[in-house]
């Protein structure tokens, strides 16, 4: 197995006196030497602004700009490139379609559904979408391990559903979620499905077509490229018919104080001056996971997880919160009635970054009856030796506290 440790400058560095280990992968990821490059070249050779100029460095940047929308297309398998939307992120990404789809598709008596583990950016889009237009939010329970209910599923779906949209991976559970399964028994009654792929993305291969999901959102930052770039990607028929999100431009044709024509697709959703060196650097890192491989990149992050799992079960009282049979390497988990956040804070103290708190996903706290977790989230480039001090310093950090 390469080092891959040493494609991550930030990683060799101590953190309070001890080497960091960086345990908060599923909040963002760390950004390879390749990615931080593409930024630096970008800016350094052909920052310009795209599609408006004739000068050779816009026409470069253009060239550049289109070609990573193109790599993202291969690396979800979309049909067509004018299919993928370039966003800042998930959050602006599942916004765009809650306010666009349902300005057009949603009306007062209707009902979205989504699921009980949904981080906040899946919840309260729809939430907003639901109040403006009268329609009704429901709810997709899961069990006690976090598997969902699928045995509920269609009875929830019924004449009035207009869109389904759910995580494929929770961010705080861990749980890899069946939807493949929502999708066909949605479309089976004519409902079009979003996937909130935040946590999929640079962890399992993504195939939208093989899925035949309507909507597929994701964030560059979580898989190893720059903030301030993601993804949406929705099928051509869906938007042909939804209205544009924001106005300005680049997204029309022609404009009159009178009339607006709209751009072609995809330009039709891309209002602005959209973050091109953070683009190029997505597509760079496109191609880092393809140069490593996702088979290997999933395989690893399962040893972890696997790992982990039987070394955290090793405290005394201590409880994973999610723990179904598929599960990503997201361990979110509680030790007796101690507070996560007084661990978060003793364990940092020893050079480990873990996440503390709710993950916003406040419903899920709720299911459970507790205040937040602890999370820790691996990467490819974790080890063994780092799951090994993790344990030993949660550890001292129960007996400081107990
Ligand atoms: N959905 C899920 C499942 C997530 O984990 C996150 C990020 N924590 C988001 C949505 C929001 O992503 P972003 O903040 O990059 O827009």
């Amino acid at each position: 197995m390469p080092d891959f440790r040493k494609d991550f400058p930030i990683l060799d560095q101590q953190v309070n006196g001890y080497p960091l280990v960086y345990f908060d992968n599923a909040a963002t990821s760390q950004k390879p030497k390749v990615v931080i490059d593409a930024l630096n070249d970008y800016y350094q050779t052909i920052n310009s602004n795209i599609h408006r100029g004739v000068h050779h460095l816009s026409q470069l940047a253009t060239a550049r700009f289109e070609e990573a929308r193109r790599a993202v297309q291969q690396f979800i398998h979309a049909p067509h490139a004018h299919e993928v939307i370039l966003t800042k992120g998930t959050t602006e990404s599942i916004n765009l379609v809650a306010s666009s789809f349902c300005q057009r598709f949603l009306h007062a008596g209707d009902e979205v559904v989504v699921s009980e583990m949904e981080h906040h950016a899946n919840i309260v889009p729809w939430q907003l979408a639901c109040e403006r237009h009268g329609a009704t939010l429901r709810v997709l329970p899961f069990d006690d391990r976090g598997v969902l209910r699928m045995e509920e599923l269609d009875s929830l779906l019924n004449e009035k559903t207009r869109i389904v949209a759910v995580n494929h991976v929770s961010n705080t559970l861990g749980t890899i979620n069946p939807v493949a399964e929502i999708i066909r028994k949605a479309h089976a009654k004519g409902i079009p499905v979003l996937v909130d792929g935040a946590q999929a993305a640079g962890h399992l291969p993504i195939d939208v077509q093989a899925l035949d999901c309507d909507f597929y959102c994701f964030s560059g930052h979580k898989m190893y490229a720059p903030m301030g770039v993601g993804v949406l990607y929705a099928k051509e028929q869906w938007l042909n018919e939804m209205p544009p999100y924001q106005g300005g431009g680049e997204m029309i044709k022609t404009v009159t104080f009178a009339h607006t024509t709209y751009n072609e697709l995809p330009y039709k959703f891309e209002a602005g001056t959209p973050s091109v060196g953070d683009v190029i650097g997505l597509q760079t890192a496109i191609e880092y996971i393809n140069s490593i491989g996702l088979e290997v990149i999933a395989g690893r992050e399962q040893a972890l997880l696997e790992y982990a799992t039987q070394q955290l079960l090793q405290i005394d009282g201590l409880q994973i919160v999610g723990t179904a049979p598929h599960k990503s390497a997201i361990i979110s988990f509680n030790i007796n009635k101690l507070h996560p956040f007084d661990i978060g804070t003793l364990i940092d103290q020893m050079g480990i970054a873990v996440r503390t708190g709710h993950h916003c996903s406040m419903p899920i706290m709720e299911h459970f009856g507790i205040p937040g977790t602890l999370r820790a989230s691996f990467a490819f480039y974790n080890t063994e030796e780092e799951i090994d001090r993790l344990v030993a310093a949660v550890k001292k950090a129960v007996m400081m506290l107990s």
